[in-house]
């Protein structure tokens, strides 16, 4: 690797930062195993700033007791390949044990659009994120970070998070990067079974017909999330967490479709959950 240097403390990164002397700064967060859709935010910000970072940290305070933390898969070797080859100039990838060396007892909670859709399955989820997001933007002070609409929750999380506490790095928005049959790329698509994967697509499809009967005049909320879930019961191995439209990024609750709304969900093939969503404005 000729152009990207792996670094792995925070003080190491304080040294390097010192020197960048005022240079822009493009921050792009990961919990590792890179696809096309991390290759996406690191070549758009590769074209914004002088500088980009980005951060590996599969981070413990996000995952709750019988999640997929210890399962998560972790690829230092092949990230590195592919963060370079999208064009970043570092790679943060702290132990644990910086990030944490003793128990954490701040913490930051971002209340309400997190009680509800993957904040209800995952309790605790959002706090790990803010307060991990939060302690990464004091190590690393990006003038920007990216973040993907993939995860549409936790950007609406992060934005409502700077802007009250008037965090000074401006958020970029993403769009979801896809495999050919419409699938959005995750670093969990590979705990998928071939015949999961093969039913996979059904989520992509289902918001993209439901997005179409809303182009068409469909306005009924009720209407459109009973579309969305007859087409996913139809994969036999589909189990639905939530289907949810709602207005976007407030999460607001609304009978009838209007404004910037998101149809989002999430559904489980076997241990495996996958969230995806479509937003469309009416
Ligand atoms: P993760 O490694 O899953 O924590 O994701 C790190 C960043 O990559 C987040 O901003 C995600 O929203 C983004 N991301 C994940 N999947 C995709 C995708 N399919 N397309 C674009 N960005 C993505």
């Amino acid at each position: 690797l000729k152009g990207l240097k792996i670094v792995k403390t925070i003080e190491e990164w304080r040294g390097i930062y010192s020197e960048l002397k005022g240079c822009s700064i493009g921050f792009v967060p990961t919990m590792g195993y890179l696809h096309e859709g991390h290759q996406s935010l690191i070549k758009k910000a590769r074209k914004d700033v002088e500088v980009v970072v980005v951060s590996i940290f599969v981070n413990p305070l996000q995952f709750g007791k019988n999640e997929d933390f210890s399962t998560y898969p972790r690829s230092l070797e092949r990230d590195s390949l592919l963060a370079e080859e999208a064009g970043a100039d570092y790679l943060f990838v702290p132990e644990a044990e910086e990030m944490y060396p003793s128990p954490t007892l701040a913490k930051v909670t971002v209340g309400h659009i997190t009680d509800m859709m993957c904040g209800r399955s995952r309790p605790g989820h959002f706090d790990g994120v803010a307060t991990v997001v939060t302690k990464l933007f004091n190590i690393i002070r990006p003038t920007l970070a990216y973040f993907s609409i993939k995860d549409a929750q936790q950007l609406a999380v992060i934005q409502r998070m700077v802007q009250d506490l008037n965090i000074p790095t401006g958020i970029v928005t993403c769009p979801i990067v896809r495999e050919s049959d419409g699938l959005a790329m995750s670093s969990r698509n590979v705990y998928l079974t071939p015949e999961e994967r093969s039913q996979a697509p059904i989520l992509n499809e289902s918001l993209k017909r439901a997005k179409e009967l809303i182009e068409q005049g469909e306005r009924s909320v009720q209407q459109i999330v009973l579309e969305i879930k007859g087409k996913i019961e139809k994969a036999p191995l589909a189990n639905i967490d939530y289907i949810e439209v709602r207005e976007y990024p407030s999460l607001d609750q609304k009978e009838i479709v209007e404004g910037q709304t998101i149809l989002a969900l999430a559904v489980k093939f076997g241990k495996t959950r996958l969230i995806d969503n479509i937003i469309v404005n009416v």
